[in-house]
């Protein structure tokens, strides 16, 4: 008969792989927003580059996506490549815009999504031996979709972190992710005098205050 403490350890390394996928959204007391996954699988492949594929539960259903490191690193610099898993990933997309609570209605995660990263942490060589952290940026000619977000892999404890670097590029992300997704409307100028909108963004009198500046 094993002392308690050995079948409880030994309980958990049995413990099924989908117990352990956490929610999507980390439990959070500041401004800026944590996504959380568990590394399903990770591998290297002959040529030095490196692949994780990245699980979470949103309202207990699956969503997730892979994420490819070519080996094209020079001096900490390279490229991370998001690519789509499918329903899960789109699940996924839907899943950020809804914890941003942007106005856009994105529907599905583009195949492949490019951000630019630098290393911050870490061991280039041993990216699945070893916890390494990156900064991601997207960079978009309309600074108004450029976005960056903080990458935290820890291969050996099966984790990975998707870390908001600022809640102001929270749109661009979802834009990042589905390019597609068509742009709200432009709003429209406010009322000088009551600070209603106005019909039009060549209005020349307010309809709510009567206030004319033809
Ligand atoms: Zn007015």
């Amino acid at each position: 008969m094993p002392r308690l403490g050995h079948r409880c350890r030994y309980a958990v390394e049995l413990m099924p792989m989908e117990t352990r996928i956490p929610n999507f959204v980390a439990e959070s007391y500041g401004e800026l927003i944590d996504f959380n996954f568990f590394v399903v699988e990770s591998s290297t492949s002959s040529s030095g580059s490196f692949s994780f594929t990245l699980h979470a539960d949103w309202r207990n259903e699956k969503v997730g996506f892979n994420l490819e490191l070519p080996s094209t690193w020079q001096s900490g610099l390279g490229i991370v490549r998001f690519l789509s898993l499918g329903d899960i990933s789109d699940r996924m997309l839907l899943a950020l815009n809804d914890t941003f609570a942007t106005n856009l209605s994105p529907s599905t995660m583009a195949g492949s999504v490019t951000f630019a990263a630098q290393i911050l942490d870490g061991d280039l060589a041993n990216l699945t031996e070893r916890p390494s952290r990156m900064k991601l940026f997207f960079d978009h000619d309309d600074d108004d979709r450029s976005a960056e977000i903080y990458l935290n892999l820890d291969p050996p404890a099966r984790i990975a972190e998707l870390c908001e670097k600022s809640d102001l590029c929270r749109s661009a992300m979802i834009l990042a992710f589905s390019p597609t997704t068509s742009l709200p409307d432009q709003e429209m100028p406010c009322c000088a005098q009551c600070g209603q909108p106005l019909r039009t963004d060549k209005a020349r009198q307010c309809f709510a205050c009567g206030a004319d500046w033809h």
